[in-house]
C-alpha cells in the first residue's frame, strides 16, 4: 500500500473523492457512538457488585483496632484501608491518608491549600506575583483545569517514551523559584500510556528545586491497571527515591480505586512524607471530621489485600484488552500503513493517544461528530486546550461495547484518511 506521502496528485484526488462518498454514506447511517470517555464499561463494573454484599445489618462495623465505623472520627482512614492502599502503591501505611471518593478532589485541595495557606509554612502562592507549573504533554485535562483555575501559569514539557523530558524539567525546577509543581502520571500515563523509566524517577528524586515548596504531583491513577499479565510495568517508589536523594518532602502521591471498584464510589488517598502528612492533617482537621469509613471497610472486605486487587484487575483486563487490540489493529491496517497516524502501544491505563498529521486534529474531531462519533475535544490533553501541532486525539476504548467500538473506529479511520488526503493534496 502506498503512503499518502508517496501518492501522486491524481492518486490523492481519487482517494479523496472515494472517501468523501464513503463519509456521506456514513453520515446517513445516523450513528450515535462515543469514544470520548475514560469510563469503565458496565461489564467491568459488574465485577465489583459483590462489594455490595460484604456488609449487611448484621456485620460488625468495627475496624481492626476496634473503632466503631458507624460514628464520627478517624481523620486519616482506618488502618486496614491505609495498609491496603500503601501496598497498592508500594509505600508504608503511615505515609497514607485515606480521603473520600476522588483523588482529583485531593489534588484540587493540595493546590488550593498551597494557594491559601502555603505548604509547610512557606508563603501562600496567592501572595506571589507568579506561580508556574510544569505540564508534561499530552497530559490529563483535569490536572490542567485545576492549575488554570488558580491562575497558575502552565509550561508544556514534551513527553518521551521514558517520561517527561528531564533535561527541561531539571532546567526549570532547579533554576526558577516560581516553578512550584509538576503534574505527573508515572504509570500508563493519560493519554499516551507512557511508563516512567527508573532513570526518570531517579532524576525526579534528585532534583534540586529553586523553590523550597516545589512539589511533584505524582498521580499514580493507573498503578494496577495493566492490560497484559506478562508485560506489567513496575516503577520505582518515588517517595523512597526522594528520601534516599535527600528530598523526602518533595512529593505528593495520589491514587484511587475509581477504576478498580466504582468511579465516584471508590476510595482515594494521598501518600507523602511525615512532615507533609502532618502539614496536611493540620488543615484537613478543619475541613472534615473524617471520611466514609464504611466504604473503606467495604473495600477491604471485598478485596482483602493487594493480591485481591491484582486478581480483580486481571479480570477487568480480560474485558478491555480486546478493545485496545481492536482499535490498534484498525489503526494499523488503515492509518499507520498509509503513513497518516502514530501512537504509542499502551500496556495499561485507559487511553490510546492518536497523533494525526499536523493541523488535522480539530477537523477530524469535528467531522467525526458530524457523523455521529463523539471524541474527546482536540486540544484537551494540553494546557489551555492548545495543542501546538493540532495533532493529538485521545481515544477512550473502554466504555463502548466491542461492536460499537468497531463501528466507531471504522468511522474514525475514514475521517482521518479524508482529512489527511485533503491536507496532503493541498500541499502538493
Ligand atoms: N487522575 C487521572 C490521571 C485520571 O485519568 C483520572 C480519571 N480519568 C483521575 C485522576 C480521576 O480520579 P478520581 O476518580 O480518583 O478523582
Amino acid at each position: 500500500m502506498k503512503t499518502y506521502q508517496e501518492m501522486s496528485k491524481e492518486e490523492l484526488t481519487q482517494e479523496l473523492t472515494a472517501l468523501k462518498a464513503e463519509y456521506e454514506k456514513i453520515k446517513g447511517m445516523g450513528l450515535a457512538l462515543d469514544m470520548s470517555r475514560g469510563k469503565p464499561g458496565a461489564d467491568q463494573l459488574d465485577l465489583s457488585m459483590g462489594m455490595l454484599d460484604v456488609l449487611d445489618s448484621k456485620t460488625a462495623l468495627k475496624s481492626e483496632n476496634g473503632t466503631d465505623l458507624r460514628n464520627y472520627g478517624v481523620l486519616d482512614g482506618i488502618p486496614e484501608a491505609k495498609k491496603l492502599i500503601a501496598d497498592v502503591i508500594g509505600t508504608k501505611p503511615e505515609n497514607v491518608i485515606i480521603y473520600g471518593n476522588s483523588s482529583l478532589n485531593i489534588m484540587y485541595d493540595q493546590v488550593a491549600r498551597a494557594e491559601m495557606f502555603g505548604i509547610c509554612g512557606n508563603t501562600p502562592w496567592c501572595k506571589l506575583d507568579k506561580v508556574k507549573f510544569l505540564c508534561p504533554v499530552p497530559g490529563y485535562d483535569r490536572h490542567f483545569a485545576i492549575t488554570e483555575t488558580f491562575g497558575i501559569e502552565m509550561i508544556n514539557i514534551p513527553m518521551t517514551e521514558n517520561g517527561p523530558d528531564m533535561d527541561l524539567v531539571e532546567k526549570y525546577v532547579n533554576n526558577d523559584e516560581t516553578v512550584k509543581g509538576i503534574w505527573c502520571v508515572p504509570k500508563y500515563s493519560n493519554p499516551q500510556g507512557v511508563v516512567y523509566s527508573d532513570e526518570t524517577v531517579r532524576r525526579f528524586a534528585a532534583l534540586k528545586p529553586a523553590a523550597a515548596d516545589f512539589r511533584i504531583f505524582w498521580d499514580n491513577a493507573y498503578v494496577v491497571h495493566h492490560l497484559y499479565k506478562e508485560d506489567q510495568a513496575q516503577i520505582l517508589d518515588i517517595l523512597e527515591e526522594c528520601k534516599k536523594a535527600g528530598n523526602p518532602d518533595m512529593v505528593f502521591e495520589f491514587c484511587s480505586t475509581s477504576k478498580v471498584s466504582f468511579p465516584g464510589s471508590g476510595i482515594a488517598a494521598i501518600a507523602s512524607s511525615e512532615t507533609n502528612i502532618a502539614d496536611i492533617k493540620k488543615r484537613l482537621t478543619i475541613q472534615t471530621i473524617g471520611h466514609d469509613k464504611i466504604n473503606q471497610l467495604r473495600h477491604v472486605k471485598f478485596f482483602k489485600n493487594v493480591d485481591g486487587i491484582k486478581a480483580h484487575m486481571e479480570k477487568q483486563a480480560d474485558l478491555i484488552r480486546p478493545k485496545f487490540e481492536l482499535v490498534e489493529k484498525i489503526f494499523s491496517d488503515e492509518l499507520a500503513s498509509r503513513g497518516i497516524g502514530t501512537w504509542m502501544h499502551p500496556l495499561g491505563g485507559y487511553f490510546i493517544s492518536f497523533e494525526a498529521p499536523e493541523g488535522c486534529a480539530k477537523e477530524i474531531v469535528s467531522k467525526c461528530k458530524e457523523a455521529g462519533v463523539v471524541l474527546t475535544g482536540a486540544g484537551s490533553p494540553f494546557p489551555y486546550k492548545k495543542d501546538p501541532k493540532d495533532s493529538v486525539i485521545r481515544i477512550a476504548p473502554t466504555y463502548p461495547s466491542l461492536a460499537e467500538l468497531e463501528q466507531a473506529a471504522n468511522v474514525f479511520v475514514v475521517v482521518v484518511r479524508m482529512v489527511a488526503a485533503e491536507k496532503f493534496l493541498a500541499e502538493k
